[in-house]
């Protein structure tokens, strides 16, 4: 089930945007603070949409206990694949161009489905959450809520409860990445929130599935305790402050750069006043100080 309308027309954080925020607050602000139009999409978020949406159908046929056909798991991410990339203006390819993506997103289907545990029990898939933001003490430290949503609920064989989020990644993760990434801490602190599962005693786990000729899927299971939940809330505190003082920052050492939206906006960024940014395009200028 998708995010409902109504959580995302509220004000909020999801962990993509806080960690947007945090590897580059500049390009956050271009997309959330100024929301100026990005200059291209992206093949690669066009291709992790649907990947996931694949992902999720497979999960709710197995919920279901249906049978499922791996030349239908297929056909079905080509669809939503080819009708994204249909519908998207300024279509931008890397590595690989539309027919490329599209068998290797087949590929990666089919070892998602050949390398599902079999001893997993499917809980829910794809399930939205908001919950507030609030410290130890009970005290909001944003006026915003988080959104999000499980991509996949299991249970494991042990009895205990997972929650599974599927990446698509050009290669296998470094050892130590599961254990430091933001989003197994937002997620595990809005499943206790929203769900009252106990962090003590519920897994995250990543499920990376390469973008290679021959894909792989390489689990990653983690766990957080309440006093990473403080250090997260912590964090969103120094977030809101940031965006309230229109602090915002590029950084030039970011992943993101490779590939990023704002590119042209971020190069104008260092000739500009104060609350006023001229980009080439004088509509998202307008935008930008209408924001201010
Ligand atoms: S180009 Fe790099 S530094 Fe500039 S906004 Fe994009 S991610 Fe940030």
């Amino acid at each position: 089930m998708p995010i409902p309308e109504n959580y995302l027309k509220a004000p909020h954080f999801s962990c993509s945007r806080l960690s947007k925020f945090l590897n580059c607050s500049l390009q956050w602000a271009f997309q959330y603070h100024y929301r100026i139009e990005r200059e291209h999409t992206p093949l690669s978020l066009v291709f992790g949409g649907a990947f996931h949406t694949a992902a999720t159908w497979i999960a709710v046929k197995k919920k279901d206990g249906r049978r499922i056909d791996a030349a239908e798991a297929e056909d079905f991410f080509s669809e939503r694949f080819l009708e994204e990339c249909r519908g998207s203006e300024n279509l931008t390819f890397g590595d690989c161009d539309e027919n490329g993506c599209d068998t290797m997103g087949r590929s990666m289907v089919a070892c998602l489905m050949e390398n599902w545990p079999q001893d997993e029990i499917v809980i829910d898939a794809g399930v939205p959450f908001r919950v507030m933001l609030t410290d130890y003490r009970g005290l909001p430290v944003s006026d915003k809520v988080l959104i999000g949503e499980f991509d996949l609920i299991i249970r494991l064989p042990d009895g205990a409860t997972a929650i599974i989020d599927w990446k698509t990644a050009a290669r296998k993760w470094p050892a130590d990445k599961a254990s430091k990434d933001f989003q197994a801490t937002c997620y595990l602190y809005a499943g206790w929130r929203e769900m009252k599962m106990d962090p003590e005693q519920t897994l995250f786990r990543y499920d990376v599935i390469t973008k290679t000729a021959k894909p792989a899927v390489t689990r990653y299971p983690t766990m957080r305790k309440h006093d990473h939940f403080q250090r997260m809330l912590k964090l969103v505190g120094a977030v809101e402050n940031a965006i309230k003082a229109e602090s915002f920052l590029p950084n030039e050492s970011s992943f993101f750069c490779g590939d990023c939206v704002y590119a042209a906006a971020c190069r104008e960024w260092h000739r500009t006043q104060s609350r006023t940014i001229s980009v080439g395009d004088c509509s998202d200028a307008r935008k930008m100080k209408a924001a201010a």
